[in-house]
């Protein structure tokens, strides 16, 4: 009996479109929802900072796989019960789990044939750029003149735009036409030169709806400040979003401005924080595969953008239900909470783990 290993060289990538077909196979056998192709050429003029070609020079292609939030992650958060499942499942998981399994097969299944091929998700913590786009001082240098800083962060959503997957909305979320807002992005960048898609040009998902603005609990899309990008020569523009506001409201939270005895977020900055309306919990729970900590269970970017966009009947991943059943909850934090029969407490003569 000889050991086993895959086969090497068995599917010839020499040919641009029967390349491109078997990559997006495989992509989605491997558990992709959606797979599009862009030729390294549309990444032309990026930022130093985001520019593939600084990460892997002879880069041909870039492969754009997106991949749904099952709608039902959201659920838990609309009904205002089970808030855990979408920032672990929908969050987290695929962020930290789903997403690398799948684009670091598919680089296996592109290096098997003898091309390189770098697997890429949203693993973005050690990445020059801050949140608000610039370079950090003392972070890391340049190892050679003219090169980026490490490390290059190549931007998901404008290369799932630039695979043809679809558009950037208002919010700047990335909507897929099968999804719309309800998914996340990863990439394969490959030195394997593959047919590529055109930019998408479907049925237009954002409609300037502004329903992503109005249910923002952070309120941190500006209607006023936009930012336009060109991206492969199509104009792109987005509201020019407050990411700050946002980090704070995405974990529910909000600044009181007075120092709380017990901060729902007991962290340096944030002494003066309580839960928002938005927020059952009365600290912020832990985050769940690191960066799971999504209690606004997007509100607005998310699930305002997706009720909209399937009521406009645009999106192919169609529901026998509307999504949004009942009256949107609120927390009243000024009020003692009301229990439903049911609840059961330790009681107070118990001791002993919780
Ligand atoms: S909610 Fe409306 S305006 Fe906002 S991104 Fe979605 S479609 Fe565009
Ligand atoms: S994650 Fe929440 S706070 Fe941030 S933009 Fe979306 S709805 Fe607003």
């Amino acid at each position: 009996m000889a050991i086993m290993t895959r086969d090497f060289n068995s599917v010839d990538l020499i040919d641009p479109h029967e390349a491109a077909l078997a990559v997006k196979r495989q992509a989605l056998e491997l558990g992709a929802d959606a797979v599009g192709i862009g030729d390294i050429g549309r990444w032309a003029g990026a930022p130093l900072q985001l520019d593939p070609k600084q990460i892997m020079p002879e880069c041909k292609s870039i492969v754009g796989m997106v991949f749904r939030v099952e709608r039902g992650s959201l659920r838990g958060v609309e009904e205002g019960t089970y808030f855990s499942n979408y920032s672990a499942m929908g969050y987290g998981g695929l962020t930290y789990v789903y997403i690398p399994m799948t684009v670091i097969n598919l680089c296996k299944f592109i290096e098997d044939q003898g091309y390189e091929a770098i697997p890429m998700g949203h693993q973005s913590d050690w990445r020059a750029v801050n949140i608000k786009g610039y370079v950090g001082e003392n972070f890391s240098r340049p190892v050679r003149p003219g090169q980026a800083i490490p490390d290059v962060m190549i931007h998901l959503r404008i290369a799932a735009f630039l695979c043809g997957l679809g558009e950037i909305g208002f919010s700047k979320m990335f909507l897929s036409p099968q999804f719309g807002p309800r998914c996340r992005v990863g990439i394969v960048l490959t030195d394997v030169e593959l047919e590529p898609d055109p930019i998408y040009d479907g049925p237009k998902l954002c409609n300037r709806c502004m329903a992503c603005v109005r249910a923002c609990p952070g309120q941190a899309f500006s209607t006023e400040k936009t930012v336009k990008v060109n991206l492969a020569g199509h104009e792109v523009e987005w509201s020019d979003i407050d990411v700050l506001k946002c980090n704070d409201a995405f974990r529910g939270l909000v600044h009181s401005g007075e120092k709380q005895e017990h901060p729902y977020l007991d962290t340096p900055g944030n002494e003066d924080s309580v839960p928002g309306s938005w927020s059952p919990f009365w600290n912020r729970p832990t985050p769940l595969y690191k960066t799971g900590q999504a209690v606004c269970g997007s509100r607005g970017c998310t699930r305002a953008c997706m009720i909209s966009l399937e009521s406009r009947g645009v999106l192919q991943n169609t529901f026998k239900q509307k999504f949004r059943r009942r009256p949107v909850w609120s927390v009243d934090w000024s009020k003692p909470p009301e229990y439903a029969p049911g609840t059961v407490f330790k009681p107070a003569d118990k001791d002993g783990v919780d």
